[in-house]
């Protein structure tokens, strides 16, 4: 994908440099620590001590649980590898920004741009703490996309889906997710939550975002190096549930088996691609086995 020197959308936020200070681990230490030396009676003395310290303005609980979950900069080392990952993600993000207003015009509507924030192992986001080991993902509640860099490595070397569309893939599905935001239909079906049908549901969403991020290729087509479609079929293929699940034992899936497998993903990614346009990628009006 030709990308270098092309516009960086300003919607990104370089978030590696920041962590969650502390955390209630170090109160745990005091508390064993004294349980250890004076037993169970000595954290009733402690707690009472310590109630009357707070009471008297003296002891600041928060400052003992590690700052209250505030965040605090850290010292963050990349390798110019990482920066120039990072200064892709920004002109992809661009792009997708570029392609979706464009879409939303010819629908009549109004594209707001998502959010994206590049972060280090874990991050506050606004649908709880982010995960790197989740991979990347689409918070609907603060409209940001989060992802850690390394991704990426384990994308070529776990994964196999090596090359730089296969990453630009991973960005546009999630804007998919923010699109089907945008339209409602994340709404309509996280209101299925707990009904026998939302695990389908779910695996509809997953393609209707694969076909936006072909929709979104089928967009972007001169800035297309040859096997560029190749590598983000072959993504989309190496990151189906069925191959995950295959791939990685003792990994985090937040939501076991709500993708679709390999071959509804390509498949899906392909008709966005060779459609290029949202109306024809409704995955809800299709009867379940035939997706
Ligand atoms: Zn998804």
């Amino acid at each position: 994908m030709k990308w270098k020197g092309r516009r960086a959308s300003t919607q990104v936020e370089d978030a590696r440099g920041r962590r969650v200070a502390g955390s209630s681990a170090g109160l745990i230490t005091i508390v064993n620590m004294i349980v250890r030396m004076f037993g169970i009676k000595g954290i009733a003395v402690v707690a009472v001590l310590g109630f009357i310290g707070w009471q008297a303005g003296l002891i600041d609980p928060m400052a003992l649980m590690g700052g209250g979950g505030q965040l605090q900069e850290v010292n963050s080392e990349a390798t110019p590898e990482e920066d120039e990952l990072f200064g892709f993600v920004t002109v992809v993000l661009a792009d997708t920004e570029d392609i979706w207003t464009q879409e939303f015009n010819r629908l009549g509507r109004q594209y707001q741009k998502p959010g994206l924030v590049v972060f280090r192992d874990s991050y506050p986001t606004g649908c709880g703490t982010g995960d790197a080991r989740m991979g990347p993902f689409y918070c609907p509640a603060d409209r940001k996309i989060y992802i850690d860099l390394s991704f990426y490595d384990e994308l070529e070397r776990q994964f196999e889906a090596p090359g730089d569309f296969a990453q630009a893939y991973v960005i546009a599905h999630e804007v998919g997710h923010h699109v089907q935001n945008l339209l409602g239909i994340s709404e309509q079906v996280s209101a299925t939550r707990g009904q026998p049908d939302y695990n389908q549901n779910s695996v509809r969403l997953e393609l209707q975002a694969d076909f936006l991020a072909g929709v979104w290729a089928n967009h972007n087509q001169r800035y297309l190096d040859g096997g560029d479609i190749e590598e983000a079929i072959r993504a989309a293929n190496q990151i189906g549930d069925d191959a995950i699940q295959q791939r990685t034992q003792g990994r985090i899936v937040p939501h076991a088996f709500t993708h679709g497998t390999s071959e509804q993903r390509m498949r899906w990614f392909g008709r966005g691609q060779q459609s290029g346009r949202t109306e024809d990628g409704d995955t809800f009006d299709i009867p379940y086995e035939e997706l």
